[in-house]
């Protein structure tokens, strides 16, 4: 999923400044999954606005609303009738559901109240970490399944970097050296061999560096 967070309060309340008609927008997908922008969180952040206002004394009307995703025409489509009738839309997805009101509706203006961090998964309540990196040309077949890209902090292609101590990176020690963990599962599964084989440089034009990214799937188009 796409994990983020809520931005501090302060700099939402700031990006609201001279606002007063606010629709408070979350997203049923992984915002909702990753505790950071779902129907719950939607309630706090309006009441947390409101209660702002009313303490400086200034106007504010917030309307509520969760659409099951925010990435998808479909349910974004759900506000075409009602998207003029507030000053702005304060969204709660991730920074993909951010772009894509604000290309749906050029119009209205479109705030994002997420810091959207990465690509990862729930380890456990309250806990998340990044998995992936989209790098778009995975190579996983060959690293036992664990993420060079994504979970060495030095993106190493051929690790390790010999600075890992008792399996802990060298530059977070708070992170397994994620090619000490590449080894030992290799060595688990009788797939050491694959660590003989050297990667060439890798051509990062799939990834970001290549401009923003687009897949179309011919068997799936109308
Ligand atoms: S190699 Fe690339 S696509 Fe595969 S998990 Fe890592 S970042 Fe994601
Ligand atoms: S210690 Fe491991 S994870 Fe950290 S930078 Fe070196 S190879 Fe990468």
């Amino acid at each position: 999923m796409i994990v983020g967070q809520r931005k501090p309060i302060q700099e939402i309340i700031g990006m609201l400044k001279g606002i007063k008609n606010i629709l408070i927008l979350g997203c049923g997908g992984c915002a909702t999954v990753c505790s950071a922008g779902g129907e719950k969180e939607v309630e706090i952040l309006a009441s947390i606005i409101r209660i702002d206002r009313k303490k400086k004394g200034g106007p504010v009307e917030t309307k509520e609303k969760t659409l099951a995703r925010q990435c998808d025409t479909e349910y974004l489509e759900e506000l075409k009738d009602e998207v003029d009738k507030y000053d702005a839309v304060l969204s709660m997805a991730c920074g993909v559901g951010v772009n894509f009101l604000a290309d749906m509706y050029p119009k209205t203006i479109i705030l994002p109240a997420l810091n959207t961090s990465f690509m990862g998964v729930s380890e456990e309540q309250g806990v998340w970490s990044e998995r992936c990196a989209g790098c778009g040309n995975c190579v996983l077949d060959k690293t036992g399944g664990l993420c060079p890209v994504a979970r060495c902090s030095k993106h190493l292609l051929n690790g390790p970097c010999g600075g890992s101590q008792n399996g802990r990176c060298e530059i977070n020690p708070d992170i397994a050296c994620v090619w000490q963990l590449i080894y030992d599962r290799l060595k688990g599964l009788n797939q050491l061999e694959k660590l003989q084989e050297i990667f060439p440089m890798k051509d990062w034009s799939s990834s970001l560096h290549g401009g923003p990214r687009k897949i179309v799937r011919e068997d799936l188009t109308l």
